[in-house]
């Protein structure tokens, strides 16, 4: 992409759980994770406002099923409906492919804010706006959730990327839809666990009132988030 236009700026740009526990190699590895990270770093060079969401899990996390002693990929009932047991993946307490750190090829910025989800132990987060039981939303140590911190920032549209679409970025963007926010999500930016997962949730965004499209439509379109 060239740097030819700016997004106005009360657009931003949300990148999703983009870290190593999704690349290959990663314990939670969402097929060609890490393909979305050069038109990640290419997307921001256009926005002025940019956010990330982070997977940070305590040791012995709900979502584990090794503490559970459960076969991964399983459902488990828990408080708030079916969890998947995962592998280990994004622990706080690692830095190898179960810990939580981002790619190490993508493009941080002082001014970028970070909201880590998760952080609960006994409540999975796929959005980055609520957690699963659709009630607690994870906060910034500003004790903002996303749609404050965002709203404070003049922010009411969101370009969302990341991983994986079927989970977290794709809740992410209907979480936002719920909120207000308008959303356009890019496809080419993101990587899902499962092909029947990913269009599902795309047209679960459409039905909700999300753009869905891919980074050639957007730098040809850019009208879509410029002033
Ligand atoms: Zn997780």
């Amino acid at each position: 992409m060239s740097t030819t236009w700016t997004a106005a700026n009360n657009v931003a740009l949300l990148n999703v759980d983009p870290q190593d526990t999704f690349c290959p190699n990663g314990a939670l590895a969402v097929t060609d994770g890490d393909q979305i990270i050069p038109a990640l770093n290419s997307l921001r060079e256009h926005f002025n406002k940019v956010y990330w969401s982070q997977d940070f899990h305590p040791d012995n996390h709900i979502s584990f099923a090794s503490t559970h002693g459960a076969e991964p990929f399983s459902l488990k009932k828990v408080s708030y409906g079916d969890q998947v047991m995962w592998p280990e993946h994004a622990k706080q307490s690692a830095s190898d492919g179960t810990g939580a750190q981002f790619h190490k090829d993508l493009v941080f910025k002082a001014s970028d804010k970070i909201i880590q989800k998760g952080t609960n132990k006994d409540i999975d987060s796929y959005s980055a706006f609520l957690e699963n039981d659709k009630k607690t939303p994870p906060r910034f140590d500003n004790g903002n959730s996303l749609a404050d911190e965002l709203r404070a920032d003049g922010v009411d549209t969101l370009v969302i990327t990341g991983l994986a679409l079927d989970y977290c970025a794709g809740d992410t963007a209907l979480d936002a839809l719920s909120e207000k926010f308008n959303v356009i999500v890019v496809e080419d930016a993101t990587r899902s666990i499962t092909p029947e997962g990913r269009l599902a949730k795309i047209a679960q965004i459409v039905d909700a009132g999300g753009i869905v499209l891919t980074s050639a439509a957007l730098q040809k379109n850019p009208q879509l988030i410029c002033a």
